[in-house]
């Protein structure tokens, strides 16, 4: 690890795979556009399904696993879906060594998979809903890739569920756009909008797409999650009916959702800096690593007094106690700074006579002493700190990098200078999205569901608008 990082002000995009490759987050692959996860990575990661995982099953959802392979015909059914999902698709055409007699899609989704077998299993309103969830994999081959954010192969959970009525569904979309914001905010500390997608920008085969919008350290948009009320498009595709209570015979409603490991990417994006990846202390898989700084007459001492901290410590919180003697001090904290740790707990000669210790926050590098009687609630105290402080931080930043423009060459300069969010109105044509996204590289990111209701002309044609939407250049 001893490769320097490049300096996010010398360039953003070279610091940014610097932060992976160094920090051993991931690593390129023989495989052109797929990426290697590394444990520093997959931790996070293993972190994230963890905390997601509860909150699914908290709302009543359950895991299963379906296929990787998808039949052609199925991804066939659905007009949209195949026309939006095709030419991003992977189909294996032989199978043990003979030509297949209908090719099969690697899933980049599952719906028509799953709504296959949503046909066998629900007959009546007894059946429904189903409410169920996968960890998987899926490919989307991408022409241009980067590591996290786009990348041929990547790891997520998709939610499907199918229920009886328009409401329900609708419901159950906005109730897992509500665990994903929940989520972004209170355990990766990164703010996100809330809102509807634009036609154009929606999920293939959706009736609407809702989604998490985040602003990265570089002013453009990362859209994190997205939820989809999919109407009763899937059912009618795969003829999937049930009799309700009054005895008619109706289509059932749909939805999906879902987050990757794109995650990942955000979370740099977000938080980190020149010294590598910020993990906030509430998603850490490790929260404190502890290191002793010895000589060889004190060495004895120090090691005793370390390890009663490390006890004392570990029933509450994750912690490793980098006791390697093969390693300097300095080398261990740039370590650990790389791979994000939120605190570092410094032991000395001086502090083994003091009893006490030296807190190293990982965000702002602010030192604290605490005295071991009471440490492990300092620590707990510090950590929350950091947690809030990370959230505000990144607030503070999208705050200041949001814009509100009227006027469609203000709109093109402030795009072009400082980047950023720009709140603008919209007459809802389509045809003015897609020249403003041509002339500009912006798109519509979200119809915030915090919209105010306003008058006020379009940006680009001069039509009636109700309200702003929000406009950014994205990942
Ligand atoms: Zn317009």
């Amino acid at each position: 690890m001893a490769e320097r990082i490049t300096p996010r002000s010398e360039d953003y995009s070279r610091w940014y795979t610097d932060v992976i490759i160094q920090g051993r987050l991931a690593d390129y692959s023989p495989v052109k556009g797929c990426m290697v996860i590394r444990p520093n990575g997959y931790a996070i990661w293993e972190g994230m399904q963890q905390i997601l995982d509860g909150m699914f099953k908290e709302t009543g959802h359950v895991n299963a696993y379906f296929p990787l392979f998808i039949p052609e015909s199925f991804m066939k059914k659905e007009a949209e879906h195949v026309e939006g999902f095709a030419p991003e698709c992977a189909i294996v055409t032989i199978g043990g060594g003979e030509k297949l007699e209908e090719p099969l899609y690697i899933r980049p989704t599952s719906e028509t998979i799953i709504w296959s077998m949503f046909k066998k299993w629900i007959m009546s309103y007894r059946d429904l809903p189903i409410l169920l969830n996968q960890w998987a994999n899926v490919v989307r081959w991408e022409m241009r890739t980067r590591l996290f954010l786009r990348t041929t192969e990547f790891l997520w959970q998709e939610g499907h569920t199918a229920h009886a009525t328009f409401e329900e569904a609708e419901e159950e979309t906005l109730k897992i756009l509500e665990i994903y914001r929940k989520f972004a905010e209170d355990y990766l500390a990164m703010p996100v909008i809330t809102g509807r997608k634009t036609e154009s920008e929606k999920f293939a085969g959706a009736l609407h797409t809702y989604s998490i919008e985040a602003m990265m350290q570089d002013g453009k948009a990362l859209q994190a999650g997205t939820s989809h009320n999919l109407g009763q498009n899937f059912a009618k595709a795969f003829d999937v009916s049930f009799q309700d209570k009054d005895g008619q015979v109706k289509s059932v409603y749909a939805t999906s959702w879902g987050v990757s490991t794109r995650l990942i990417g955000a979370l740099i994006l977000t938080h980190g800096d020149d010294n590598g990846v910020i993990i906030p202390p509430k998603l850490a898989q490790t929260q404190i690593v502890i290191i002793p700084i010895w000589k060889e007459t004190n060495r004895n001492e120090i090691f005793e007094f370390t390890q009663k901290v490390y006890q004392q410590l570990r029933n509450q919180f994750s912690v490793k106690l980098d006791d390697r003697e093969q390693y300097k001090p300095g080398y261990k904290y740039n370590e650990w700074e790389m791979v994000g740790v939120p605190l570092r707990i410094e032991i000395g000669p001086r502090d083994v006579q003091n009893d006490q210790v030296m807190l190293v926050r990982r965000d702002n590098r602010e030192k604290i002493s605490a005295g071991i009687n009471n440490l492990n609630e300092e620590v707990q105290k510090v950590l929350d700190k950091m947690q809030n402080d990370l959230f505000a931080r990144a607030l503070k930043f999208r705050e200041e990098n949001t814009f509100r423009i009227d006027e469609y060459d203000e709109f093109k300069r402030v795009l072009e200078d400082k980047g950023g969010f720009i709140e603008s109105h919209w007459c809802g044509s389509e045809k003015c999205e897609l020249q403003i996204k041509e002339e500009t590289k912006a798109t519509i990111r979200s119809i915030p569901f915090d919209q105010k209701k306003e008058k006020g002309k379009c940006i680009l044609c001069g039509e009636d608008s109700e309200g702003r939407v929000i406009f950014a250049k994205a990942y």
